[in-house]
């Protein structure tokens, strides 16, 4: 296959006409791959792209370009002043190419594309402040060592960086973890799911342009099972950012363990609870359930998929969900009004519609959805609402990862805050209350690495993301995410004449 001449006037309406052919992205510059794997758009059901199935010998010279990379110091010797500057060009080129970007992530992955277009947006906004954090990354000094001794701790990038991703939000989940590896100086090699790489694959070109240095940013293609595995045995890999699964998440940890004892950031699955007391807006917590189940059709880690809910209000609540989600619009991602779209794999449309399954057949009540939604092409499945769920049930335990809500009824405060917790997983959680109070006894009792206090999914990359318990260990975004991929040293100056040991 000839090297990649990437053609930035792309159609951004309508179809392709052919898929789009890709190499994978090294040194600075497209590759050839021998064989390809044609990605089918999951809404549509035509191939869009041609994505390189790279081997392991791919891997390793991308781990070796990584590594001279970061031993020739072009990089991690820059000054934060320099490094901001490549990240700032990085999001003025993704303002420019924000809509063709959008495109390829709504044609992979399923997603409207006015979703898709604020994702993008936001993915600018972690370019912005990784460019921030680099400028203001620094360590720390000890001045109270007595006056022979002065101590300063330096922070250093840890190195070369492995970085493999999920399918649910291609791009946004790079671009939350992409600027602040950099931004410490790391370089990195980047897996992104068999499915949905395209747009990882363009952010090479982008930085490129950017004026990245060659090797900084690589990107290698393929299955999980062979370049994943082989990327998280690597030995010369210094540490690895994985988002995915806690089943794959676990095996991560087993390779790390067997190969180097490579450092290791994971954001892994969740089950979020939201918590509505009646003293809430309930207009606007049954909107924030709504959406906060449905986004992305649930395909996110921080949906919040388990409503537990005041009694005094369950039903009035339950039928506001309901009336929500009935309106809620479902339909071909490249339409501007689709709200959500496709079911990215099938293997996930599976999953979810079996889910469903179980939930009747363990007891449970539909309130509304439970069906998938014909639109002639492609996988669709409504916003679904069970009532009466308990907390045995499989609907209640495991992530779905679907729109697929389960609800829950309490009485007073420290069973609603028992059910949040009741659960192996700790990424994001959701309090709906008026009262100060209860918002911030919830708030502080729940585990979980991101809360939400009468609003769900809102912030921006300033703030830290991860998980507790089985979701999930360190921090990405902001300058928690930038320390993450450093290490830090301990210096000790003597000052003035040292006291002999030997007299
Ligand atoms: P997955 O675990 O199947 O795959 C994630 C990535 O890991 C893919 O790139 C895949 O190719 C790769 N992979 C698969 N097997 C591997 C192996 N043996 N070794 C190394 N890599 C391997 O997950 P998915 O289905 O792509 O995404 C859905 C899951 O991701 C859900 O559980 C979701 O909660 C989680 N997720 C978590 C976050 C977070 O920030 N916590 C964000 C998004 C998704």
């Amino acid at each position: 296959m000839r090297k990649q001449d990437m053609d930035k006037r792309v159609t951004i309406s309508g179809l392709p006409e052919t898929p789009r052919e890709f190499g994978f992205w090294m040194d600075g510059g497209w590759q050839g791959a021998r064989t390809l794997y044609e990605r089918i758009s999951p809404a549509h059901g035509v191939p869009v792209t041609r994505i390189p199935v790279c081997t392991v010998d791919d891997l390793n010279a991308a781990v070796a370009a990584a590594r001279r990379a970061f031993e020739d110091r072009s990089w991690a010797g820059l000054s934060g002043a320099d490094r901001a500057g490549v990240l700032l060009r990085a999001a003025d080129i993704l303002r420019q190419r924000r809509d063709e970007i959008a495109y390829w992530e709504v044609l992979e992955n399923g997603k409207p594309i006015a979703q898709a277009r604020g994702e993008i947006d936001h993915c600018i906004a972690c370019f912005e402040v990784g460019a921030g954090a680099a400028r203001m990354l620094h360590g720390d000094s000890f001045n109270s060592l007595g006056d022979g001794l002065f101590g300063m701790v330096l922070r250093e990038p840890v190195g070369v960086v492995g970085l493999i991703t999920p399918w649910n939000f291609p791009f946004l989940i790079l671009c939350e973890r992409v600027p602040f590896i950099l931004a410490s100086g790391c370089t990195m090699v980047v897996k992104p799911s068999e499915v949905t790489s395209a747009t990882t694959l363009i952010l090479g070109e982008i930085l490129a342009e950017a004026g990245l240095p060659k090797g900084v940013y690589n990107v290698v293609t393929g299955s999980g099972r062979t370049i994943g595995q082989a990327m998280a045995e690597h030995p010369d890999v210094d540490m690895l950012s994985f988002t995915g699964s806690t089943g794959v998440g676990r095996s991560v940890v087993h390779a790390a363990a067997d190969s180097n004892f490579k450092k290791l950031g994971l954001e892994l699955g969740g089950k979020n609870p939201i918590v509505v007391f009646a003293d809430a807006d309930l207009e606007d917590a049954a909107d924030g359930a709504a959406f906060g189940i449905s986004f992305n059709t649930g395909q996110c880690c921080v949906s919040s998929s388990r409503l537990i809910v005041d009694r005094r209000v369950a039903d009035e609540f339950e039928a506001l969900v309901v009336a929500k989600m009935q309106k809620i619009v479902v339909g071909d991602p490249l339409d501007e009004a689709t709200q959500i779209g496709a079911i990215t794999t099938d293997a996930q449309n599976a999953t979810i519609l079996s889910y469903i399954e179980k939930g009747k057949a363990e007891g449970a009540k539909i309130l509304t959805g439970g069906a998938a939604a014909d639109l002639g092409r492609g996988s669709y499945i409504t916003p679904t609402l069970f009532t009466g769920v308990t907390r045995d049930m499989s609907i209640a335990r495991d992530e779905i990862f679907g729109p697929v809500l389960s609800s829950f009824r309490f009485d007073t405060t420290d069973e609603a805050i028992a059910l949040a917790n009741d659960t192996v997983y700790g990424l994001a959680a959701s309090v709906w209350s008026k009262n100060i109070d209860t918002a911030l006894t919830v708030s502080r009792r729940v585990r979980a690495g991101r809360f939400w206090v009468n609003c769900i999914m809102a912030g921006g990359p300033e703030m830290p993301l991860g998980g507790f318990k089985q979701s999930g260990w360190g921090r990405e975004a902001g300058t928690y995410g930038v320390e993450e991929y450093t290490q830090v040293k301990s210096v000790h100056v003597e000052i003035g004449k040292r006291n002999h040991w030997i007299k």
